[in-house]
């Protein structure tokens, strides 16, 4: 994908927005989704996206970022409380050259612990699904209304 071009509306992010593919969601308000990565870096690996049609950063409005960057804020701080991680990575990629995937914009939210290292971005193996439900209500318990 080249940082220019249309939206595609059958992305897989916009499939899960509309109820149409499955995922296990942490947060969801009316404009941000937040959900855990199927094949995650470490265990706890959430992305949160917009509800907004945005492909990358460069072409979303300043609005949809201002209201997304601030669930990425709380999910990262839920993560850390529910998790006891080390460090929180967060990442963000845009077109195929920079490593994204998915185009539908989104940020990673990434729990790492000392002396493990992450599995690389694109490299990770598919979660179980019942961790990934177990993770995902650990982190909503502890996300601030
Ligand atoms: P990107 O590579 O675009 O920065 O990130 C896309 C992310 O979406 C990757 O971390 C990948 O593991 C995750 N992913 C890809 N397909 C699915 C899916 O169907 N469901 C979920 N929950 N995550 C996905």
């Amino acid at each position: 994908m080249s940082l220019d071009g249309p939206y595609d509306p059958e992305n897989i992010f916009a499939r899960i927005l509309r109820g149409e593919a499955p995922a296990i969601p942490v947060h969801e308000d009316a404009d941000a989704l937040a959900f855990m990565d199927l094949f995650p870096q470490s265990r706890g690996h959430v992305l949160v996206i917009p509800k907004a049609d945005a492909r990358t950063i460069l072409d979303a409005e300043a609005e949809t970022l201002r209201r997304l960057i601030v669930v990425v804020q709380r999910v990262a701080a839920a993560v850390r409380v529910a998790l006891l991680p080390d460090g929180v990575v967060v990442t963000q990629f845009n077109g195929r050259a920079a490593g994204q995937t998915v185009d539908h914009l989104h940020f990673h939210v990434i729990p790492c612990w000392q002396g493990r290292p992450l599995k690389g971005h694109g490299h990770g193996q598919m979660a179980d699904g019942d961790d990934l439900r177990r993770l995902a209500r650990d982190i909503a318990a502890h996300l601030e209304v």
